[in-house]
Formats: structure tokens, C-alpha cells, sequence
């Protein structure tokens, strides 16, 4: 089907024989070749290969397992093969299982936000949070967005999820903007929510509805995202900005990007990726490397955030190279509404509840 292909070998020993063919084929797959009419251009392809080998009730049932193993040839980072085993089939039935449950989740009100203080690194004082999508799944308690995130992405059902985050999120930052505080909302959006005009419309609607100032909402993109099709990205932002949001490259420094392109976005934030900041004492390359983004936002003229901060150590090289914000398990973890409630009314009251233990 497609570009799959299936091939039948009979009589292979089963120890390492289906492996040895696989590398043959995979060998001959690979070799450079020449296509006619392309001014001699040499190409190269890639190969996946999903190995069973051994009884089976039924040739689709011997199929279906190499089709499992090629899965995990793909997971694995593709161009490689994989040999079958159980345990993989009861990795993928769980996966089904879970992404069967999604499709009910948003209806039945299983979905629930959790927002994580950001904080000025110099006041020490929160000016807004990040909103995180959990799910109270009926059996297996709360499940963390890495593990369904990527399936709301596959599925396209991240489009409506994505609607209602913005919304809950909007909702809530007005009403506790409406108590006297002036809190940033940032929100998580992902590729496939960019790439649809109903975006826009998404927006607008969780602003109006909410009441929520537009310039107090940020647009949360990976650079990865921002990079996958950076042309229409330029038109997917300026979009966005003409509702007056704020918009912030998610993950910086894991995607990258080119110069070039983020110099033409219309982006406001660059968040480091955690994994520059954890690095950070470590190895005096990560130390220059966090360095050199804070630099780059700073010629660029965007604010620079650090996310990730656990240790005091990293917020002290980070006040020094004068990073201004930042978001961590040394500060707060994401928690509840009530909570962030309960840390507000205690900066109010001027006590250090809401500050770091450093
Ligand atoms: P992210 O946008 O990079 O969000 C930050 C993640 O880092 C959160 O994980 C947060 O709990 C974690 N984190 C924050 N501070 C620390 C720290 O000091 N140490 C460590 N080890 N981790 C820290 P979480 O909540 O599991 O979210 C994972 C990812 O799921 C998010 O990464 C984001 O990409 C995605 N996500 C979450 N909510 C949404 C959503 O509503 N929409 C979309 N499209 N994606 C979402
Ligand atoms: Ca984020
Ligand atoms: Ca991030």
C-alpha cells in the first residue's frame, strides 16, 4: 500500500536469518542512483523495515505484526529495522486504547488546566502564568500532555481542544485581572492549530468572550513549529498580531532555526529550552551558550525567558546575564487554580508566600 511494501521469505533460519535479509535489502534500498532527465542528480532513499518472522494463525496476523514492528522502525528514528515482539503489540493496543478514550474526553469535561507562575528574576514577583493541559482520564488518573498531546495533534482533534484551552485560559486570566492583578495568560499552541484560519477566529472569540486584554495573552509556538514551513508561518503571524496578542518561540535553541526567518517573524518572547538551562554550571559551553541566545534576543530585540530554572545556582548566572523572566521548579510547579489564587492574595499582602525557598 502507498509506499509500503511486503516481502515473503521463506525458509530463513530464525535466529538472525530475517535480519540478514533485511540488511541486504536495506543495502541495495540505500545505494545512491540516478534518475533520468535530472542532469545525472544522484538521489537516495530511506527504509524502514518491520521484521515477524514465525507461526501465525493467519497471514494477516503475521502481517499486522510486521506492521507493528515497522512502527517502531519509524519511532525509532526510521531507516532502520525492527523485529516483532509481543510486548510491542500490547505498547501499540494501549496507545489505541488511549486515543479511542480521547475522542470522548473534550465532551465529557475529563480535561482540566493547570497554570505554572512566571516571574520577574529580579522583583521576584509573579506577572503571569502559563496555562497546561492535563486529562482526568475515568481509569487511569491524570495523564501528562506529552503523552496525548501528540495524539490531539495526529487526530486534528487539537484544533477544539486547543478552542477550549484558550478559552478557559482567557476566562481565567480576566477574572483575576477583574480582582486587581495584571497577569500575563500564555498559552501552548501547537503546528496544527497555526496552520488552520480557524485559529484567528479562535482567538478572537476566547478575547471577546472573556474580556481579557489582547496584549495580556501570549501565543506559546515551538520553534520547531514556527520552522517547519517558515514562509507560511510569516502570513500565520501576522494574522495572529493584528489581534494585538503577544507571541513567544517556545523550546528556543532545540529547533534550528535560521537567523534569517526569526529576524522576520513577528515573535515578542524567545523561552530557552529547559535543557540549555539544566545544563547550565555544568559546562561552561551551555553557560555560553545561554549567553549567546540572551545576546541574540537582545539584538533582536525581544524579551528573553529561561525555563526550567530548579536550582538557585542557574538563577544566579541568569541574573547576572541579565535574563530578565523565567519559569521553574525552584519558583512553582503548575498547580491549581485556587493555588495561584492563594500565592496572589500573598504577594498582595506583602508576605514572601509566592517566593522561592533560595
Ligand atoms: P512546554 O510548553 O515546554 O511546558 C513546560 C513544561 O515543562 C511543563 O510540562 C512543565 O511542567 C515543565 N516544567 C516547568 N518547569 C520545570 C522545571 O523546573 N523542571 C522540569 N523538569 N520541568 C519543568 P507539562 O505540563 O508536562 O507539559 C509538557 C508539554 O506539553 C508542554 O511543554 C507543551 O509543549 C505541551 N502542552 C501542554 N499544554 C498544552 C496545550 O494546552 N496545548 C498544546 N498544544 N500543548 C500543550
Ligand atoms: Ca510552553
Ligand atoms: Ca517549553
Amino acid at each position: 500500500g502507498g509506499d509500503e511494501f511486503v516481502v515473503l521469505t521463506e525458509g530463513v533460519s530464525l535466529a538472525a536469518g530475517p535480519e540478514l535479509v533485511a540488511e541486504r535489502l536495506h543495502d541495495v534500498l540505500t545505494a545512491p542512483f540516478v534518475v533520468e532527465g535530472y542532469d545525472g542528480a544522484m538521489l537516495t532513499i530511506t527504509a524502514s523495515i518491520g521484521i515477524a518472522s514465525g507461526l501465525r494463525d493467519s497471514a494477516q496476523d503475521l502481517l499486522r505484526d510486521a506492521d507493528i514492528a515497522l512502527y517502531r522502525a519509524k519511532a525509532m528514528g526510521k531507516d532502520c529495522a525492527a523485529v516483532f515482539e509481543p510486548t510491542m503489540q500490547s505498547e501499540i493496543l494501549d496507545r489505541l486504547s488511549l486515543k479511542m478514550d480521547l475522542q470522548t474526553a473534550l465532551a465529557e469535561e475529563q480535561f482540566f488546566l493547570e497554570y505554572q507562575p512566571l516571574f520577574d528574576l529580579d522583583t521576584m514577583r509573579v506577572y503571569g502564568v502559563e496555562a497546561l493541559l492535563r486529562w482526568r482520564h475515568p481509569t487511569r488518573g491524570v495523564v501528562g500532555p506529552d503523552e496525548f498531546v501528540p495524539m490531539l495533534e495526529e487526530t486534528g482533534m487539537i484544533v477544539e481542544v486547543g478552542r477550549w484551552v484558550l478559552n478557559i485560559a482567557c476566562c481565567q486570566a480576566a477574572r483575576w485581572n477583574e480582582q486587581g492583578n495584571q497577569l500575563v495568560m500564555s498559552v501552548n499552541v501547537s503546528m496544527r492549530q497555526l496552520a488552520t484560519l480557524a485559529l484567528v477566529e479562535h482567538v478572537r472569540e476566547a478575547l471577546t468572550g472573556s474580556g481579557l486584554v489582547p496584549s495580556s495573552l501570549v501565543l506559546e509556538i515551538t520553534e520547531t513549529d514556527l520552522m517547519h514551513d517558515a514562509d507560511a508561518t510569516i502570513g500565520h503571524l501576522t494574522r495572529l498580531k493584528t489581534l494585538g496578542v503577544r507571541v513567544a518561540v517556545d523550546d528556543f535553541g532545540t529547533g534550528y532555526s535560521s537567523l534569517a526567518y526569526l529576524r522576520q517573524f513577528p515573535v515578542d518572547v524567545l523561552k530557552i529550552d529547559r535543557s540549555f538551562i539544566s545544563a547550565m554550571g555544568d559546562s561552561g559551553e551551555s553557560d555560553a551558550l545561554v549567553h549567546a541566545m540572551i545576546e541574540l534576543g537582545r539584538a533582536l530585540g525581544l524579551e528573553t525567558f529561561a525555563e526550567g530554572i530548579e536550582e538557585s545556582s542557574q538563577l544566579e548566572i541568569l541574573r547576572s546575564e541579565h535574563c530578565k523572566r523565567g519559569q521553574g521548579f525552584l519558583f512553582s510547579k503548575p498547580i491549581a487554580p485556587e493555588a495561584v489564587e492563594r500565592m496572589l492574595a500573598g504577594s498582595q499582602r506583602g508576605t514572601r508566600e509566592h517566593q522561592p525557598i533560595i
